[in-house]
């Protein structure tokens, strides 16, 4: 038996998806019309809930993570496709383990897609912004980060099955709060990417040409809390210890951290504190956003933050948080996980480029785990987490395909 080239199997695929192009828009526009805000409970298992039936329906075994606060996270696992049977017939009959040599192909390891199916965006919101497709484009709360990644997720898996496609198995999680900080997310991503050879991160893609993620930096907060002593600025002045002004010197220590060509940025993004002008602050604090592009950083920059001892004695400094996004960085698994979705790319005529990012994704935990991490693979837009957010439609098709070309590939 011959196996088509997996880039021969990407045209295929994308004419697969050109075909299906309104049964993928209009599952697209049915997902960004169930609003799923991380915050809403409620919201996101109506999400849940109808992703589960599709997945069923594709053939998928559907589990669920219940979460009392979240929404419940969702793992849907497909065997292995077999080469030469198509759409649950069953003409072939040799494995799908074809060649695969020392790859680890045989291991019979799941590729993991990745993503999740909260959005930033609160219930509502798609009154003022509904679902709508002008210029190429496809409008709406959610639907590039990251309702398109997963309609494409669901399209890759329908091209393979129709094309009969051999590839090892396939396992989709998506979880819930990953908006919010993957909380209760994390572990269960953690748990599943460990008994996967690989992990493809249905995220959105990097600025206008769609470049694909090899590297996110790591991400933390730590909010520093001075407490000062209250007094009255006109009758007491001197018995009151300002903590405002005490935040306001520490501030100027902390943002001497960034290291800016080392990958590291500090930035003091929220302040508040006092009460009122006639009164010495007893209190005030501090939100620092924290990013590093190694992980061996991130200890270090935390005992910077530890070692801080307050100017004036009679002030306390209180700090909570870190890291708590590890940084993907550009490792040999990931970069070859590029090399082969470029070759894809290429025979299909469609240039393809690789990017580093400040933000980061559920991809950082995965790749921390030391298990290989694409990121991007998902809508070319722009507008995540505001007004204009939208994405290219004639992209879907070419990037769905990409997307079950590089599972046949692995
Ligand atoms: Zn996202």
């Amino acid at each position: 038996m011959t196996t088509k080239a997996p880039s021969q199997s990407a045209l295929a695929h994308l004419a697969y998806c050109q075909q299906h192009q309104g049964e993928m828009l209009s599952l697209l526009r049915h997902m960004v019309e169930i609003e799923s805000p991380s915050d809403d409970k409620a919201a996101v298992d109506r999400m849940g809930a109808f992703l589960a039936q599709v997945f069923e329906r594709l053939g998928g075994k559907v589990t669920f993570y219940p979460q009392q606060q979240a929404g419940n996270h969702l793992k849907a696992e497909f065997s292995a496709g077999v080469s030469g049977r198509a759409s649950g017939g069953a003409s072939g009959g040799t494995s799908g383990r074809d060649s695969g040599g020392a790859s680890g192909r045989d291991s019979g390891k799941p590729a993991l897609l990745l993503g999740h199916f909260d959005t930033v965006w609160s219930m509502g919101t798609l009154a003022k912004m509904p679902f709508r497709i002008e210029d190429g484009r496809a409008f709406g709360p959610g639907v590039y980060d990251m309702k398109a990644g997963i309609t494409m997720m669901i399209f890759a898996l329908r091209a393979l099955k129709a094309a009969g496609a051999a590839h090892r198995p396939v396992t989709v999680l998506l979880d819930t709060d990953e908006e919010v900080g993957s909380a209760t997310g994390r572990p269960v991503v953690e748990a599943t990417a460990k008994e996967c050879e690989a992990v493809l991160v249905l995220e959105p893609s990097q600025g206008p040409k769609g470049h694909l993620k090899t590297s996110r930096k790591g991400v933390g907060d730590i909010t520093v809390r001075v407490r000062g002593r209250a007094s009255h600025s006109g009758v007491d002045f001197e018995k009151g210890r300002s903590a405002i002004v005490e935040l306001a010197r520490q501030l100027l220590e902390i943002v001497k951290f960034t290291d800016v060509g080392r990958g590291i940025t500090v930035n003091p993004g929220v302040i508040q504190g006092g009460t009122r002008s006639n009164v010495i602050a007893a209190e005030a604090w501090a939100e620092v956003d924290l990013r590093i592009a190694r992980a061996a950083d991130a200890a270090l920059l935390e005992q910077k933050f530890a070692a801080l001892k307050p100017f004036d004695p009679d002030c306390t400094i209180e700090l909570t948080g870190g890291i708590n996004r590890p940084p993907m960085e550009r490792t040999e698994g990931t970069v070859r996980l590029f090399g082969i979705a470029r070759e894809i790319a290429t025979a299909m005529g469609m240039p393809l480029e690789e990017s580093s990012t400040g933000g980061g994704s559920d991809g950082n935990f995965t790749s921390a785990l030391g298990v290989p991490t694409l990121d991007g693979l998902g809508a070319v837009g722009e507008g995540a987490h505001a007004a204009n957010e939208s994405v290219v439609v004639e992209e879907l098709f070419s990037r769905t395909a990409l997307l079950a070309g590089l599972v046949q590939s692995l």
